[in-house]
């Protein structure tokens, strides 16, 4: 009521969408443990997902096989979906989340049910999840590797402390584990693109390793 009516450019210019636009579904299949939580609470019953049990071998002598789901297929009915997001609410796994993504339509609805690898190119569309307030609670994972940074550095502060790179130290790195100087050897350890909600991604799996999703 208040402002100028604008006409919208669209196709030849893109729209400003807000960030949290809720165009369409990505999905972290990375994340996903087939706990089938999304399927059955879409009130829709738009989401298909067919998976196959596999056994791993014990980890140790003695131990236990175990067994794990492994994603066959997931595709989502988008001429049933309505957007609600309870699946990406419910999933515990933080596998699914909303891309301001809108470009899909379709000239028969059957084309558009879309399958994982539609949904996983999709979630390289996610932003970024938004900072926190200034007075927010750090999050659980920050602020243990911050306190562990904390302890290192003060115990490396200490007089006389034994210098934890050391390897004639107590305590101090093997060396024939120590990754040669020049950095062509050994290992490092590399992080995952970090999530939205939370994609953030930041809750654990069972079976695969939990990564996060997008930054
Ligand atoms: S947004 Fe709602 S309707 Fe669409 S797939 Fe998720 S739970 Fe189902
Ligand atoms: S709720 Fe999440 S983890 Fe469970 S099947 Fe759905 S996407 Fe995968």
């Amino acid at each position: 009521m208040t402002r100028k009516s604008v006409t919208a450019q669209y196709p030849d210019v893109q729209p400003e969408l807000p960030p949290r636009t809720r165009g369409v579904i990505g999905l972290f299949e990375e994340n996903c443990t087939v706990c089938m939580l999304c399927a059955r609470e879409c009130p829709d019953w738009c989401i298909y997902i067919d998976s196959h049990k596999e056994t791993v071998p014990a980890a140790t002598p003695g131990g236990r096989e175990r067994s794990r789901n492994v994603l066959d297929r997931f595709a989502i009915d988008f001429s049933l979906c309505m957007y609600c997001g309870i699946c990406i609410e419910v999933c515990p796994f933080d596998a699914l989340f909303w891309s301001p993504e809108f470009e899909y339509a379709e000239t028969d609805i059957r084309d558009l049910t879309h399958e994982r690898d539609k949904l996983r190119e999709w979630m390289w569309t996610v932003p970024a999840p938004p900072a926190l307030d200034p007075g927010a609670e750090e999050p659980k994972e920050l602020a243990g590797a911050r306190k562990a940074a904390e302890k290192l550095a003060a115990a490396q502060a200490e007089p006389g402390a034994p210098d934890p790179g050391d390897p004639q130290a107590p305590g101090g790195p093997d060396t024939a584990d120590t990754p040669d100087a020049s950095g062509t050897s050994g290992t490092s350890s590399t992080s995952g693109t970090s999530g939205t909600s939370g994609t953030s991604g930041t809750s654990g799996t069972s079976g695969t390793p939990r990564q996060e999703g997008p930054a």
